[in-house]
């Protein structure tokens, strides 16, 4: 079962042009200098690059999160940069999954819940069957009355990727979701984004620090400075590695 969002005729799902964010207070350094990239639908994009680099920043700016201070953003071909609240959180609601290295689930509610949540949060009615289905392709059929806090690391990023799954996103961002997991336990979960990717046809952009990781993606970007600074695509672990050696040497 595709997802039918992505039929759009091959147009990237996410597009940033031009993208320009500082901080107060950093100094007037900018963490994102002018960043443009497009992501095609039902494909598999890794982020990369040094600590501070701007990869998180990018990521949040992309997914809607958080606002540039310039250039545009366009989730689905629509441009999310002149959407108020609450039109850019239904924005992002629809469009968009996220899984954080911290899960970010409720400790109070049950795994099925979880899953739940960001649907009853849109005011749409959960599409249950879908939901049942996608906890069953992260393993935890059986699990759904668990609390997060009866499960492992890997279970509750796994009930992360059914809760991003259920909406039927086109795009799931994930930021450095195996940075708290174990190396088996962390190939598990980038094996289940490759399979959303694959299999439901769902876009992941996802930032790591780990080549290793990257070589599940189809392509990978390079940030350094607030710039991508290379790209590479059908990345190997090796090659990931020796891009990241020089970029970090620049
Ligand atoms: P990465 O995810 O690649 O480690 P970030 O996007 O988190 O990088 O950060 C990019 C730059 O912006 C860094 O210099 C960081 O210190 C700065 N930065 C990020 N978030 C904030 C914030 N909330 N307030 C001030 N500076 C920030
Ligand atoms: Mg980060």
């Amino acid at each position: 079962m595709r997802n039918s969002g992505v039929a759009r005729a091959g147009g990237p799902v996410v597009e940033v042009i031009d993208v320009t964010k500082a901080y107060p207070g950093a100094g007037g350094v900018r963490a994102l200098d002018g960043v443009s990239a497009a992501f095609a639908g039902g494909t598999f994009c890794a982020v990369m690059g040094p600590s501070g680099s701007g990869k998180s920043t990018l990521l949040h700016c992309a997914a809607g999160l958080d606002r540039p201070d310039g250039g545009r953003v366009l989730l689905a071909g629509q441009q999310i940069g002149g959407l108020r609240e609450p039109r850019l959180t239904e924005a992002r609601r629809r469009r968009v999954g996220f899984v954080f290295q911290s899960y970010n689930l409720m400790d109070s509610l049950s795994v099925w819940h979880n899953v739940l949540l960001p649907q009853k949060l849109a005011g749409v009615r959960p599409d249950r069957t879908w939901a049942r289905e996608v906890v069953r392709r992260v393993g935890l059929a059986g699990r759904e009355n668990d609390r997060p806090g009866q499960l492992s690391g890997g279970q509750r990023q796994r009930v992360a990727l059914a809760r991003a799954l259920a909406s039927r996103p086109e795009v799931i961002f994930a930021d450095e979701p195996t940075g708290a997991l174990d190396l088996s336990t962390g190939r598990e979960v980038l094996g289940l984004l490759r399979e959303a990717v694959d299999d439901v046809g769902t876009a992941v952009i996802m930032v790591t620090h780990d080549p290793a990781a990257a070589a599940w993606a189809d392509r990978v970007v390079f940030l350094a400075d607030g710039r991508i600074v290379a790209e590479l695509a059908d990345p190997t672990a090796d090659k990931v590695a020796a891009q990241m050696m020089a970029v970090s040497v620049r």
